[in-house]
């Protein structure tokens, strides 16, 4: 399998927690590399462009408002099938559906609330971290 590399959040309920480190240990244990990662605020603009293709859900507003309601960890990750592998690692998107031992069944707190994000395909990863990094931030 090809290296990639997928784009990785850790959201507010997860910074509000300190779980920063707990979530970074289950990516490193996975086999990812953190090949960059910065604490930012994220802006009203940012959220809505990063989430537009949920514009039209009825979660959308909720969705925004959640991602700016604190500080997010925003990371690139790198490693074999990266973006299937951190897909694994975080679980179902409803935290009551993932699987033991996955971020969001150990840490998440609901369906909107739930710690992490993870880009769905290689395409959308490189357009996700194009959009938070400038490649001399990438340290592979
Ligand atoms: N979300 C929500 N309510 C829903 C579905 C999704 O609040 O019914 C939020 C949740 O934070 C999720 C994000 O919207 O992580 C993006 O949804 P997607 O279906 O892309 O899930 P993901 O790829 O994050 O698992």
């Amino acid at each position: 399998m090809a290296i990639e590399r997928t784009f990785s959040i850790i959201k507010p309920d997860a910074t509000a927690r300190n779980l920063t480190g707990a979530i970074n240990a289950l990516i490193e244990k996975a086999g990812l590399r953190i090949v960059a990662q910065k604490r930012i605020r994220m802006t009203r603009d940012q959220a809505e462009t990063f989430y537009a293709v949920h514009k039209a859900r009825p979660f959308f507003g909720e969705l925004v408002d959640f991602m700016i309601s604190g500080p997010v960890v925003v990371q690139v990750l790198e490693g074999e099938g990266a973006v299937l592998k951190h897909r694994d690692v975080m679980g179902a998107t409803d935290p009551s559906k993932a699987a033991d031992g996955t971020i969001r069944k150990l840490h998440a707190k609901s369906i909107g609330e739930n710690s992490v994000h993870g880009s769905d395909a290689p395409e959308t990863a490189a357009v996700e971290i194009a959009q938070f990094f400038s490649g001399n931030e990438i340290v592979g």
